[in-house]
């Protein structure tokens, strides 16, 4: 389904890759971007551009629209994807892409690696693969949060997600390690065993059960609701050890409705425990009873990230639709509200532009590795 062809990180020319980053700078207040725009952004006669940026259709990475009378181009999620991975294999974060070893409904899991063959999970957010359908029915709040494009609600997710899986680590709460974030991706380290989903039999199921309760707790004893605890976002590993995944709709206990997430978080699990396991306990913890010892702050002023956002992205995440299936709307799921994202990658995307220097023959820049082979579901 990822329309990615890691081969062309090596091949594309650096007057491919300054078109395509002028692009992604001209998207930051244009749904659509006229090949003017970007050529004069990029710096190219609109001529060589324009060829350019057939050849960049052609590779799949942007793609030609009309929109609201506007004739232009706009990145594709594999011309984001692109960027992001151009990025990490340029920091020598990730080196290579294996298989997809999950597909949610938000999100895009890969197996990646770094030089010495050391496995990571890449996690590339999808947040704009909402089926049209549902995107009609949130235009009211797409139409007010003018923001609210695949591109930025992506980028989003995955800044929000790296932020509180960073914060969490860091306090010993069990959660995968992050390594890097760019863009809508993110690389972790990989955690061994499986979804809780996909695991029939538990040796300690009380005690797993209560692991569990307590890891609800440990979150709200730090301000922190997951908002979407339950048996597709827990690990679990031979030894029955657990990680918690899957965090970038995590809401304050301060929210007004925080009880009703807590509560929500806590039923998940004891459903899941009765259906699955036969087990049913009334030991449950309650929001009301936790005292907040150690907040954790993941506000994400640095990129503008202010409270409005904020509760917009948390209404929308909340309000997600967990039955409904997202289809893959690919690259025509663009809402008709204008971007005026405040993505402040200018700077490092001129120098990134700057660094990569054209390819020299084949080997080009650094490259990440191909076989991006789709497998198996989450
Ligand atoms: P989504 O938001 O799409 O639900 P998740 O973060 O829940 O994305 O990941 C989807 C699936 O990918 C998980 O159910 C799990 O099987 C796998 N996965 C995600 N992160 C990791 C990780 N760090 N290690 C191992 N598997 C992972
Ligand atoms: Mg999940």
């Amino acid at each position: 389904m990822v329309k990615f062809d890691v081969r062309q990180l090596r091949y594309l020319s650096r007057e491919e890759f300054r078109c395509l980053v002028s692009l992604e700078m001209g998207m930051k207040n244009h749904e659509i971007v006229p090949s003017e725009l970007i050529a004069s952004i990029a710096n190219l006669r609109h001529g060589g551009c324009y060829k350019i940026l057939r050849d960049l259709v052609q590779y799949k990475l942007i793609r030609y629209d009309h929109r609201n009378g506007i004739r232009g181009y706009h990145l594709t999620y594999a011309g984001y994807d692109y960027l992001a991975l151009r990025s990490f294999s340029n920091q020598n974060v990730v080196y290579s892409i294996g298989n997809r070893i999950g597909v949610g409904k938000e999100s895009d899991i890969y197996i990646a690696a770094s030089e010495d063959g050391t496995q990571y999970v890449l996690k590339l957010h999808r947040l704009g693969r909402i089926c049209f359908r549902k995107v009609k029915e949130k235009r009211d709040y797409l139409k007010r949060r003018k923001n609210a494009s695949w591109l930025y609600l992506s980028r989003l997710a995955a800044e929000r997600e790296f932020s509180f899986l960073k914060a969490l680590h860091d306090r010993g709460y069990p959660v995968p390690e992050p390594l890097a974030w760019n863009r809508h991706a993110i690389v972790m380290k990989l955690i061994p065993g499986y979804p809780l989903s996909q695991v029939n039999e538990i040796t300690n199921t009380a005690k797993v059960y209560t692991k569990l309760m307590q890891l609800i707790v440990r979150l709200a004893q730090m301000g922190l609701i997951h908002g979407d605890f339950n048996e597709f976002n827990l690990m679990i590993d031979d030894k029955e050890k657990i990680t918690v995944i899957d965090l970038p709709q995590m809401i304050s206990t301060s929210h007004e409705n925080a009880a009703y997430y807590f509560d929500r978080d806590v039923e998940c699990i004891r459903t899941w425990f009765k259906k699955r396991y036969d087990f049913d306990s009334d030991d449950r913890p309650y929001l009301s009873d936790i005292i907040c010892e150690t907040p954790v702050d993941v506000e994400m002023k640095a990129s503008g990230y202010t409270k409005d956002i904020k509760d917009d992205f948390e209404n929308l995440s909340l309000n997600k639709p967990k039955e409904e299936m997202w289809t893959d709307m690919s690259d025509e799921d663009s809402e008709d509200s204008e971007e005026e994202e405040d993505i402040e990658e200018e700077e490092e995307i001129e120098s990134e532009s700057e660094e990569h220097q054209p390819d020299s023959g084949e080997e080009g820049d650094k490259s990440v590795k191909e076989s991006a082979v789709e497998t198996g579901k989450s």
